[in-house]
C-alpha cells in the first residue's frame, strides 16, 4: 500500500449524537494533513452504490452541535456478502480512495474487519454507538448524550410517580448490554435496575423492594434494559403484576428519543479526539483497528478483539446499587 492521499469517511449502524463531531474531526484532520476527503453516504450501502461526495473544510461547518449524522447511516445486508464487498472495493478503487474511517458500532467493525481480510484498502474504526458496548474502549460516541437524555426523562417520570405514589418500569436502550441502564439507574436513584448482565434479577424485584426502607417510598422507579432476557419493560411489568398488587404500576418506554438531540460537551470533545486519532492512525499505516479511549488516553484496538468480547459492566456500580437504595 502506497502513501495515503485520499480517504473516505462513513457512519454505519445506529446513529448517535456526536457522529457529526467525529466526521468534522476526520475531515479537518485529513485536509490539514494534505489529504482529500470523500464522504460516503448511507454507510456501507454508499460504498456499494458509489454514493460519494467530496468534503471540504467548510462542508462540516456548523455541524458539531447537531445530532444525527450529516452523512446518513444505514444497515446494509449486501455488505455481509462477498459480492457486496467486492462491489464496494471496486468503487473505492475507482474513486482512488486509499483509506476509510468507519464510525459505527461493533457490527460495523465486524464488516470492516472482514473487508480488510479480503482487500488491501485500510479501514480504521471510531466507536460510535449510544450503547457503550464496544470492548476495548471505555467510551463510545453518543453514550454520554443518550445517558443524559435518559436521566432528564426519568427525573420527570419521578415527579409524576411521587405525586401519585406509583411504580414505573422505564425501558431504556442498550441493545444486549446494560450500560445505559446501570448508569442512568445510579444517576436517578432508581429502586431497581434490570440488566442482561445480571441473570434473573427481574425475578427478584419483589425481594429488592422489600429491603431497607423501600416499601415506605412514595415512588419506585425500575429501570429495564431493552435487551434483558426477561423481555422489555411491558413484558416484565405484566409478569410481575400479580406479586406487586400493592403497587400502582405504569410502564414508560423511552425509545428513539434517546438517540436524538444535540451532543453533550463530552461527546463533542471525545468525538473530536477519536476522529483526529483515526486519521493519524491511517497516516501511520494502521489498518483493521479501532481507535478507543482507555483511562482517557487514545488506544488502538484490533477490530478482531473489539468485536469478539463482551464489555462487562462497572462492577463497583453494580455493587452499590443496593447500598444506595436502602
Ligand atoms: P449499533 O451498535 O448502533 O447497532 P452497529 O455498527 O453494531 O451499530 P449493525 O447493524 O450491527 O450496527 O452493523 C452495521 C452494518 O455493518 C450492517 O448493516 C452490515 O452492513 C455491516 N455488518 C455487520 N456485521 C457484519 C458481518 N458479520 N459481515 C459483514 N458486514 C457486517
Amino acid at each position: 500500500m502506497g502513501k495515503i492521499k485520499k480517504i473516505g469517511v462513513l457512519t454505519s449502524g445506529g446513529d448517535a449524537p456526536g457522529m457529526n463531531a467525529a466526521i468534522r474531526a476526520v475531515t479537518r484532520t485529513a485536509i490539514y494533513n494534505g489529504l482529500e476527503v470523500i464522504g460516503i453516504r448511507h454507510g456501507y450501502l454508499g460504498m456499494i452504490n458509489a454514493n460519494f461526495k467530496p468534503l471540504q473544510a467548510h462542508s462540516v461547518s456548523d455541524t458539531i452541535q447537531r445530532g444525527g449524522t450529516i452523512l446518513k447511516t444505514a444497515r446494509c445486508e449486501e455488505f455481509r456478502k462477498p459480492e457486496g464487498r467486492k462491489k464496494a472495493y471496486e468503487n473505492l478503487r475507482a474513486a482512488e480512495i486509499d483509506g476509510v474511517v468507519v464510525i459505527g458500532g461493533d457490527g460495523s467493525f465486524k464488516g470492516a474487519n472482514i473487508f480488510n481480510e479480503e482487500y488491501d484498502i485500510p479501514f480504521v474504526g471510531v466507536p460510535g454507538t449510544i450503547d457503550n458496548d464496544i470492548f476495548g474502549t471505555d467510551y463510545t460516541i453518543g453514550y454520554d448524550t443518550a445517558l443524559n437524555t435518559v436521566v432528564q426523562c426519568v427525573d420527570k417520570i419521578r415527579d409524576t410517580a411521587s405525586a401519585l405514589n406509583r411504580m414505573f418500569f422505564v425501558e431504556v436502550m442498550g441493545a444486549e448490554s446494560g450500560h445505559i441502564a446501570l448508569y442512568s439507574g445510579i444517576a436517578t436513584g432508581a429502586e431497581a435496575i434490570i440488566m442482561p448482565e445480571i441473570k434473573g434479577n427481574a425475578r427478584d424485584i419483589r425481594k429488592m423492594l422489600e429491603t431497607g426502607n423501600k416499601r415506605k417510598k412514595s415512588s419506585n422507579i425500575i429501570i429495564v434494559a431493552e435487551g434483558d432476557e426477561a423481555g422489555g419493560a411491558l413484558a416484565i411489568a405484566e409478569r410481575l403484576k400479580p406479586e406487586l398488587q400493592d403497587y400502582e404500576i405504569r410502564v414508560s418506554i423511552l425509545g428513539h428519543l434517546q438517540r436524538g438531540g444535540s451532543p453533550s460537551a463530552l461527546d463533542r470533545v471525545n468525538a473530536s479526539r477519536l476522529g483526529n486519532a483515526a486519521v493519524e492512525a491511517l497516516l501511520d499505516g494502521q489498518q483493521s483497528v479501532m481507535v478507543g479511549l482507555q483511562n482517557n488516553e487514545i488506544v488502538l484496538v484490533p477490530f478482531r478483539k473489539a468485536v469478539k468480547q463482551h464489555k462487562g459492566l462497572n462492577q463497583h456500580l453494580v455493587d452499590i446499587i443496593d447500598v444506595l437504595n436502602i
